[in-house]
């Protein structure tokens, strides 16, 4: 435990997100053990987040002094040894199934015998995790956004092993670190990574068929919806190979839902190397002197793609709550806090009338004949029962058929 009553933190994986996480949990007095196999690693983290405090003292929402007082909490180590004592540890290590494993079982030699152990990652299973453990019941998800120290949202994660206490203390801790927490069930994508799945998936669906190109898409999205990107500009910026990464292993983890498959188009994107922003050229291209192309659409076609994917996107979050992911108020609060969406999409999908989203997604189902395009079971029961869809998710699974 530290001098001030705070239990000592350790983040091992010293990369983009534990340096973040490392930054946040120092910003709310405790003290930080940072740690990465990888010694210039360690040394490029220090460095960021020198920067980052120095950037807010310029700003002025930091004094030089709280700047050096937060920045003089966070130690880096380069063995694991240095997490003796630590009360808390997040592993953020890369995100591979064994080195998580073999990295949570070290750590739980030198940590505190009640610490708190959470891995933050964002596709993996927390249960299979967990699973080489002496004791599993204190360890869950914590999944933080990028970047850490300015998104609000974390998901805890408890798996089938974790004990109800760990997810309070972890849900009690991220409040205190200034974030907001919302629970999931051990699933893939957790809540946000499997809501957002439309918001790409039929943007490339309306691509490919050639309905209208990414700048008219985009601008669609921006336009009718009040989205901050389009998906189109999102895609570049989180880089192809990372999203499309992202889509198969969800499409695969659900053992080849249609809802999930990946798009030919990006995979091509990803195998010619136009990753996006970071390769210079993506949807669109980055390079020196590039014109940026112009929507090219109507009033009315930008009407009709941005309702397709924000049916799909409804259509998923009430199918997230329909499997007990999560809940209709978390559901909002996850796609609002951890992906800037203008609004929860239950709560949209309840200003459009359940009754028109269903319209929408049965027209898409009957002209595609596709899977695809199948109603959630909680949207029909919404429309059946003449409710909205927030008061159907809240009502479980009573009168589900059976
Ligand atoms: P990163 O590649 O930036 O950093 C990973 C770090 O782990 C590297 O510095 C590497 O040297 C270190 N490392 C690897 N093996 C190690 C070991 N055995 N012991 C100690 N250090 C080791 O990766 P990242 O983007 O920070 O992602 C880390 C985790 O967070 C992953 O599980 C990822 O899925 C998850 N995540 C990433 C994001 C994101 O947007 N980048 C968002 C949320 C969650």
């Amino acid at each position: 435990m530290a001098e001030s009553g705070k239990p000592r933190v350790g983040i091992v994986g010293a990369g983009t997100m534990g340096g973040g996480i490392a930054l946040v949990a120092a910003a709310a007095g405790h003290s930080v053990v940072l740690h990465d196999a990888d010694a210039g690693a360690l040394a490029a983290a220090r460095g960021r987040i020198e920067q980052a405090l120095a950037r807010r003292a310029a700003r002025g929402r930091l004094t030089v002094e709280e700047a050096e007082r937060i920045g003089s909490r966070i130690g880096t180590a380069a063995g694991l040894a240095d997490l003796e004592g630590a009360g808390v540890v997040i592993e953020a290590v890369a995100e591979r199934l064994e080195v998580k494993r073999e990295v949570l079982r070290a750590v739980e030699r030198v940590a505190e015998r009640d610490a708190l152990l959470a891995t933050n990652t964002s596709s993996l299973s927390i249960a299979g995790i967990g699973a080489g453990l002496s004791d599993p019941g204190r360890f869950l998800g914590m999944h933080f956004f990028n970047p850490a120290p300015a998104m609000e949202l974390v998901e805890v994660v408890p798996a089938l092993t974790t004990r109800p206490e760990t997810v309070r203390r972890a849900v009690t801790l991220a409040r205190a670190w200034g974030k907001t927490p919302v629970v999931a069930k051990d699933t893939p994508g957790f809540i946000v990574n499997r809501i957002a799945r439309p918001f790409y998936g039929e943007a490339l669906r309306i691509l490919d068929e050639g309905i209208a190109d990414a700048a008219t898409v985009d601008w669609a999205m921006k336009e009718f919806g009040g989205f901050r990107m389009g998906p189109f500009e999102l895609m570049d910026l989180i880089g192809n190979d990372v999203n499309f990464t992202v889509t198969e292993t969800m499409f695969h983890a659900f053992y080849g839902e249609p809802r999930y498959r990946p798009s030919i188009t990006q995979k091509r994107m990803v195998e010619a190397g136009r990753l996006g922003r970071k390769s210079g050229i993506g949807f669109y291209d980055y390079r020196e002197g590039a014109v940026r192309p112009r929507p090219s659409g109507d009033e009315e076609l930008g009407r009709r793609i941005f309702r397709r994917i924000l049916v799909m996107l409804v259509n998923e979050a009430a199918d997230a709550v329909f499997w007990g992911v999560t809940t209709p108020e978390e559901a909002d609060l996850a796609m609002t806090k951890g992906v800037n969406y203008p609004k929860g999409l239950l709560r949209w999908g309840d200003e459009i009338g359940p009754a028109a989203v269903l319209d929408e997604l049965d027209r898409l189902r009957a002209d595609y004949g596709e899977e695809r395009y199948r109603a959630s079971p909680l949207l029909r029961r919404a429309v059946r029962e003449g409710t909205t869809l927030t008061e159907a998710g809240m009502r479980g699974k009573r009168g589900g058929s059976c």
